[in-house]
């Protein structure tokens, strides 16, 4: 693993919002993302997992360049984001590429499947209207399109058809970063296996880092080679897929696993509950932000937040990994 061959590189990326609680309060601030650092390699699947309001979108939309981070740096390919030019920005958000959960909402409902393919090629190339419409093609056959489905619309085709159409467009440019946030969440059980098939297929291809976002882990197990696990806005536990799966180290892991359905737990492991909900994202718990919800926290887990270190070659958040663990 060198550097050289990062496509991503994230710093002690930050995002802040600023919410207002009303006409004559002062404005809130939630940190919906903090102190989160990668490295991602071409041609390797980080994975980001948590529950609902952890702030994976928000990591999302700061790596895509959809929103400046407030602290922290990002290289893409080698390039700093904050201090870019015009001409570098859009260099920037050519290798940058994303699906969302919903692929309803990056297709426009009123142009044909064909032409909203051709349209990345239409702006960022020299091809020929011939030559893009045979890019096109092509790629709607790689993502299991028939040539035929070039004339039609979006709401012609089922919710797995669309992500692939949505993938299909992402990939158009051979991005060197493909960032995508639930992207089979929102598909019928039977058909997700084929979309991740589908994601892993043209990854092979073509070389594309992807971080992929989940807020399920047995989804991500059979794509990630690396797993972020967050918490509140910070990461608690990362590092290389199957040392997480196989002997996850902070209670947070632990319990998502155990959560997770298609994951047998080990007979002599009782299975750990999560008690409780997230806690409020504009009034965060002291210390470590998981500890009303642990099962082996101390009075220290509410007084000291745990920084993130190396242990048992991942990286872990949790004063008391070893004890728990040992
Ligand atoms: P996830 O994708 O993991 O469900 P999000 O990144 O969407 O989490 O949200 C993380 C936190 O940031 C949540 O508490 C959410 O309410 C807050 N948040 C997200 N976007 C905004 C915004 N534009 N303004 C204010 N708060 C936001
Ligand atoms: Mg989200």
């Amino acid at each position: 693993m060198t550097a050289d061959n990062s496509v991503l590189r994230a710093r002690d990326l930050a995002r802040h919002y600023s919410v207002s609680r009303g006409l004559f309060k002062p404005s809130a601030n939630v940190q919906a993302l903090n102190g989160v650092s990668f490295d991602l390699q071409a041609g390797k699947t980080l994975a980001v997992v948590g529950e609902s309001g952890c702030g994976k979108s928000t990591l999302a939309r700061a790596l895509t360049l959809i929103e400046e981070p407030s602290a922290g740096s990002l290289q893409i390919a080698g390039q700093e984001v904050a201090g870019a030019n015009q001409a570098q920005r859009k260099q920037l958000r050519r290798d940058v590429q994303m699906v969302f959960q919903n692929p309803y909402a990056s297709l426009n409902p009123r142009q044909k499947i064909g032409d909203q393919l051709a349209e990345p090629l239409l702006i960022n190339t020299p091809l020929s209207r011939a030559e893009r419409r045979e890019r096109v093609q092509a790629m709607m056959q790689q993502v299991g399109l028939r040539p035929e489905h070039y004339q039609r619309y979006p709401h012609m085709f089922s919710g797995g058809q669309r992500q692939r159409i949505a993938l299909a467009r992402a990939m158009m440019l051979q991005p060197k970063v493909l960032v995508a946030d639930e992207p089979t969440s929102a598909l019928d059980v039977s058909i997700q296996a084929q979309v991740l098939n589908l994601f892993m297929d043209l990854q092979e291809e073509f070389d594309t880092g992807y971080v992929f976002i989940s807020h399920n882990l047995a989804v991500v197990r059979h794509v990630a080679d690396e797993v972020l696990v967050m918490y509140l806005g910070r990461p608690v536990e990362m590092g290389a897929s199957e040392l997480i799966y196989s002997r996850p180290l902070h209670p947070y892991t632990q319990a998502l696993l155990s959560a997770t359905p298609s994951i047998r737990p080990a007979p002599n492991k009782p299975k750990i509950k999560i008690a409780g909900e997230l806690p409020n994202p504009l009034a965060p718990p002291s210390g470590c932000a998981f500890h009303q919800r642990c099962p082996h926290a101390s009075p220290r887990c509410s007084a000291e937040r745990p920084e993130l270190r190396l242990l048992d070659a991942r990286q872990v958040a949790c004063h008391h990994a070893e004890t728990i663990n040992g």
